[in-house]
């Protein structure tokens, strides 16, 4: 596989990065993970924005966002892939040495990194749904910035794993945030809800697109705090995520969800983001 490094497509197992890049010293960068549907990649300019969005907070410049769309097409024609894929982009503040907190000086750019790789299809739990392992969100209080810091995540969802479930569901100070690398949605009485935007949880973008879906399936949406000690109270539950889509959560823990299968309105919208990834 061909992959992108700093203005070079190369194969990626000849890739090298600096053992002073402050991404590797520090996890100082940022990332996107991007998908295609019939080679045509998935909301690439609300990635872009939330990209855009992540260097912004944490104050990464010299990196052009308007030649990321052309790279990103370039790299996928380079490939001359059959198939659809995943698109992972990274960008670090760079190679400096000696190591220091502080940022280094202006004229150190950016490590700009894209590779692509193949898609897991997961279609069985997409299907049957999922167990959850509910977890403490020991995260830091910027989960809107997409950070390539990621280890209580890696953490969590491996003790989730170990345990025989899918995905660790986060719960801050007794509420609902998110999953490791997934949004979360409730249903209850046909109202489907989630938790708002704020800095404790990452702007998914397939989490607007179920938004958006169910504005124009006139499925009445919440964004709105979900308590852990509620969670009894909802009829259906969901996970999403670009690499996840939608997966119906059926168990939490060793409590199993109604009667252990999907629910009716998660698999409208699954059907309905099907749909959807058809014409975009
Ligand atoms: N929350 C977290 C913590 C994530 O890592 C991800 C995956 N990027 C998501 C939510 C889902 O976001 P998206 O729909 O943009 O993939």
């Amino acid at each position: 596989m061909i992959a992108y490094i700093n203005g070079k497509f190369i194969q990626e197992n000849e890739v090298k990065i600096s053992p002073f890049d402050r991404g590797f010293l520090f996890a100082d960068g940022v990332y996107e993970v991007m998908r295609t549907y019939n080679g045509k990649i998935f909301k690439i300019d609300e990635h872009i924005k939330r990209l855009e969005y992540s260097l912004k907070e944490i104050k990464i410049d010299g990196f052009d966002i308007n030649n990321v769309d052309k790279i990103i097409n370039e790299l996928i024609s380079k490939n001359k892939l059959n198939n659809d894929f995943n698109i992972y982009l990274q960008i670090t503040r760079g190679v400096s040495s000696p190591r220091m907190h502080a940022f280094p000086s202006k004229e150190i750019k950016p490590t700009v990194y894209i590779m692509l790789y193949p898609l897991i299809h997961a279609s069985k739990e997409k299907k049957n749904g999922i167990k959850v392992q509910l977890e403490k969100d020991i995260r830091w209080t910027r989960c809107d910035i997409k950070s390539t810091s990621l280890l209580p995540a890696v953490l969590a969802h491996q003790s989730a794993k170990d345990n025989g479930a899918s995905e660790a569901i986060f719960v801050r100070d007794g509420f609902i945030t998110e999953g490791s690398h997934t949004n979360f949605f409730a249903v209850k009485k046909n109202i489907v809800y989630t938790p708002p935007l704020t800095n404790f949880i990452l702007s998914g973008i397939t989490r607007q697109v179920i938004l958006e879906i169910c504005r124009n399936n006139s499925i009445e949406t919440k964004e709105t705090n979900i308590e852990e000690k509620e969670l009894r109270n909802y009829d259906e539950f969901f996970v999403t995520g670009t690499t996840t889509e939608i997966k119906p959560v059926i168990r939490f823990d060793d409590w199993i969800v109604k009667n252990g299968k999907p629910g009716m309105l998660t698999k409208k919208i699954q059907s309905a983001f099907k749909e959807y990834t058809l014409n975009f």
